[in-house]
């Protein structure tokens, strides 16, 4: 099934407000496997709708509209889909209700104009609208699917994600099956990965492979359809052995996980504890750790050493050291790690050490990262990193490559 979004509002083409209903929506259709291959945004005039509508007709099995299922006389999406597709509009009796508890409850007058907004497509599905009064609605015409949803996004996500979507996937489940998976992947960048796999991305059908990079990651979704969701498994399978036979040394994991929850899983799984030191960081790393339920079985607890005072006072890091070397250094990073393990009787102690910038530091450009991993029965590894991006970009990517790391130790472990 192909979609196209129809978002229809003059105060988009006015550059008043961003089309964020096209963006959301296409999150929600990549997942359930609907091709979008159109963006329309189209302004509050009847002809022109129209034209959209017939448009997007030729190159869309489903036309989903945004935006002008108001009361007022620049509503008009309903009315133009209704007077195409040749459906009288009729009042729909719950929708009348809850527009009028909606006066009720709000204690304003209702204005006749306000009606027109319980008026649906005759035969149509009612998609009831729990955050505001307008109903959306699905209708199949001759050959199309046509959804409207109503403007405001507080209003639209929830029709959506209640309504429009199970509406959906029941249409499509009476066709095909549609299964999906997101792989994971950290310490690769998003051109180097899809160069590994540029082949299976270009001769992708079915099942295919959607790539995605943000916050220093990169994933990707393999979704296959078929009517048989055990084919559909099947062929995801396939796909993922393909990707992972390649790129397998920088998958973390599926779905919604985050590289922080992985590396929790695996330490409570092997029984690990750790501790952690962090300069640059400032306790980011200890957040993401605690933010975790059952942080106590694995988590010891650590320390934010932000000065030169507080690594040596509270860490115990060598003056000598820090004189000769700095804060930001190799050296450091060790000592930070180690001194940190053996304080809180760890099995793991890390360590973050760097310039987040925006300035330099003591002659060290902005991004340059010690990441110190101690360990309790083996030599301790150092990483040198040279990130770029802001500051606060780099404090998250420092973390993540924490995470990264031990997660590669504790893979060595098994
Ligand atoms: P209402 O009942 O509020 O009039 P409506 O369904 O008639 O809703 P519009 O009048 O087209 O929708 O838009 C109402 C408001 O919704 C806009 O002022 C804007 O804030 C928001 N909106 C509309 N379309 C979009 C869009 N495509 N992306 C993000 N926001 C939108
Ligand atoms: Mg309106």
């Amino acid at each position: 099934m192909n979609a196209e979004i129809i978002a229809v509002g003059s105060e988009l083409l006015l550059g008043q407000i961003t089309n964020t209903n096209a963006q959301f929506l296409s999150q929600q259709l990549a997942e359930i496997g609907v091709n979008v291959y159109y963006h329309t945004v189209v302004g509050d005039n009847s002809s022109r709708v129209l034209d959209a509508i017939k448009e997007a007709e030729k190159r869309a099995d489903l036309l989903i509209f945004t935006g002008g299922l108001g009361p007022t006389k620049d509503d008009l999406t309903k009315e133009a889909i209704a007077a195409h597709i040749g459906r009288p509009l009729v009042y729909n009796e719950e929708a009348l209700k809850s527009i009028e508890n909606y006066f009720v409850k709000t204690k304003r007058p209702m204005t006749p104009n306000n009606k027109k907004q319980a008026l649906v497509m005759e035969g149509c599905l009612v998609l009831a609208n729990d955050h505001g009064m307008a109903p959306g609605m699905m209708v199949k015409g001759k050959n199309h699917f046509y959804m409207l949803l109503p403007g405001p996004p507080r209003e639209m996500q929830p029709m959506f994600v209640r309504y429009g979507k199970p509406a959906l996937l029941d249409v499509l489940e009476k066709v095909e099956k549609i299964e999906s998976r997101v792989l994971r992947f950290f310490g690769i960048g998003e051109s180097a990965l899809e160069t590994e796999v540029e082949d299976l991305l270009l001769a992708q059908q079915n099942p295919t492979i959607a790539p995605l990079a943000g916050d220093g990651e990169v994933t990707l979704r393999i979704t296959a359809k078929h009517e048989s969701e055990e084919t559909a498994l099947q062929m995801i399978q396939e796909a993922e052995e393909e990707i992972l036979r390649r790129v397998g040394e920088y998958f973390y994991g599926y779905n919604d996980t985050s590289i922080a929850r992985e590396l929790a899983e695996r330490l409570k799984e092997t029984s690990h504890t750790l501790a952690a030191a962090e300069s640059l960081t400032g306790g980011l790393f200890q957040s993401e750790m605690t933010a975790i339920p059952g942080a106590s079985i694995f988590f010891n607890g650590g320390i934010v050493c932000y000065s030169n005072e507080a690594k040596e006072k509270l860490v115990q890091v060598k003056p000598e050291t820090l004189e000769s070397y700095g804060a930001i250094s190799e050296q450091c990073a060790i000592e930070l790690a180690e001194n940190v393990r053996s304080l809180l009787n760890a099995d793991f102690g890390i360590s973050f050490t760097g310039v987040a910038g925006p300035d330099k530091s003591k002659g060290h450009s902005p991004g340059t990262v010690w990441i110190g991993l101690a360990s309790k029965h083996r030599e301790t590894k150092v990483f040198k990193l040279q990130l770029v991006g802001s500051r606060e970009g780099i404090r998250k990517r420092s973390v993540k490559y924490g995470c990264h790391y031990l997660l590669a130790e504790l893979a060595g472990d098994k």
